[in-house]
């Protein structure tokens, strides 16, 4: 018996042991600066003291509780999410497409409308309502015409003609994460809530993945100037415990009933606990400026032959370089550098944890300028 994915199907060719902030080690013991973050998990570093500590205690005290009883932790972290993201009500989840699920169901029950606008490129998990939205990997799973029409992300006059009022909600990133960290023109988002707006129908934000100070602010939505209805998030919400939530508005939540939606394990005293820790240990380092900072560090640093352009924000940035990305990455790896790849071939993602030091970010910077010079020395070889 053995793991799916390990059935001879794993993308990397490592074992890995164990990690503290941004370094990574392997079975062997050779170690890896984190540029991966665990797919964009890790914001506040690999095996944080504080949350472990958080996570056990909460489990000698209180290890699990039915979500049908009022639980004080579970209201003291829906409420400090809450006032970190400006948002009226949480619900907690255990992923990002569970937290996708539940948004787009919200809106169907909100507005009493079927249809679902979504983005071409988007990506918003692998469950089915959430692959309903979903550009890549649907095909061999749903029916081509279902109820959710796709426009180009970015194109606004597209928008606009998929607007009418069977509408019931447009779902989007505010900036592309699986598909290569695209960004949008300036004001898109904006656009696109004025859309929703004048067809009444709602905006659903999904920052599974650039939420919670992984673009260096606690929404990347509210700084592009929108407030959406629904925002669902995910992966470095709790640090790495399986936790993810949608949050909503007032009036939102007051249309659901009891029992209409619900999930046993969601927002369990130990995802709790992880949430809480999580967001303190954000607030007291203060990993939104550190984000930030690196954001700053990697544009700087990379800024060199075969880096065509830099993406994103905070500590959520894509490198597109002069040439395929995955023999780069994997290039990397050999040499203890750790980064990710995207749905564009040229892309390298990095996603690394806020405590990446700068001494890091030129381990990166040195070992992608020897490779992309000899990939340069190496094409132009073979043009001769
Ligand atoms: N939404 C976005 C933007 C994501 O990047 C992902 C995962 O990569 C998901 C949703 C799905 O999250 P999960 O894998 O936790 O279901």
């Amino acid at each position: 018996m053995t793991h799916l994915n390990t059935l001879g199907k794993s993308q990397i060719p490592i074992q890995l042991h164990s990690g503290e902030g941004p370094l990574l080690w392997d079975k062997s013991g050779k170690m890896y600066w984190d540029f991966y973050g665990g797919h964009a998990v890790t914001l506040i570093g690999n095996s944080h003291p504080k949350l472990g500590n958080a996570i056990a205690e909460q489990a000698k005290i209180l290890s699990f509780c039915t979500t049908i009883a009022e639980l004080p932790i579970r209201e003291k972290a829906a409420s400090e999410l809450c006032s970190f993201t400006e948002m009226d009500v949480a619900w907690f989840v255990n992923s990002g497409a569970e937290a996708n699920e539940g948004a787009l169901k919200m809106a169907r029950k909100h507005t009493g409308r079927e249809t679902i606008v979504a983005m071409k490129k988007g990506f918003h998990g692998r469950t089915m309502g959430a692959l309903g939205a979903t550009w890549k990997y649907r095909d061999a799973h749903l029916p081509k015409h279902g109820s959710t029409r796709f426009v180009p992300f970015g194109d606004i006059e597209a928008l606009q003609s998929a607007m009418d009022d069977t509408v019931a909600a447009v779902i989007l990133e505010p900036i592309q994460g699986v598909s290569g960290i695209i960004e949008p023109p300036p004001n898109y988002l904006k656009n696109v809530a004025e859309q929703c707006q004048q067809h009444d129908a709602l905006l659903i934000c999904d920052e599974v993945q650039s939420g919670v100070g992984r673009a260096g602010v606690p929404l990347l939505s509210k700084s592009m100037g929108v407030n959406a209805d629904l925002v669902t998030l995910g992966k470095g919400l709790a640090g790495g415990f399986p936790a993810a939530a949608v949050l909503m508005t007032q009036e939102i939540a007051e249309g659901i009933k009891p029992g209409e939606h619900g999930s046993t394990f969601g927002g369990g005293p130990m995802a709790c606990a992880a949430i809480l820790s999580t967001l303190e240990i954000i607030k007291t380092e203060g990993l939104l400026a550190q984000s930030l900072q690196l954001e700053t560090q990697i544009r700087h640093h990379l800024d060199i032959d075969g880096v065509l352009e830099i993406r994103g924000k905070g500590a959520w940035i894509g490198v597109e370089l002069s040439c395929p990305a995955k023999p780069i990455a994997s290039a990397l790896l050999e040499r203890g550098v750790f980064v990710g790849t995207t749905g564009h071939p040229n892309t390298i993602r990095l996603a690394p944890p806020a405590c990446m030091p700068e001494c890091g970010v030129l381990v990166l910077k040195k070992n992608l300028q020897d490779l992309l010079s000899t990939y340069v020395l190496k094409v132009s070889g073979a043009a001769k």
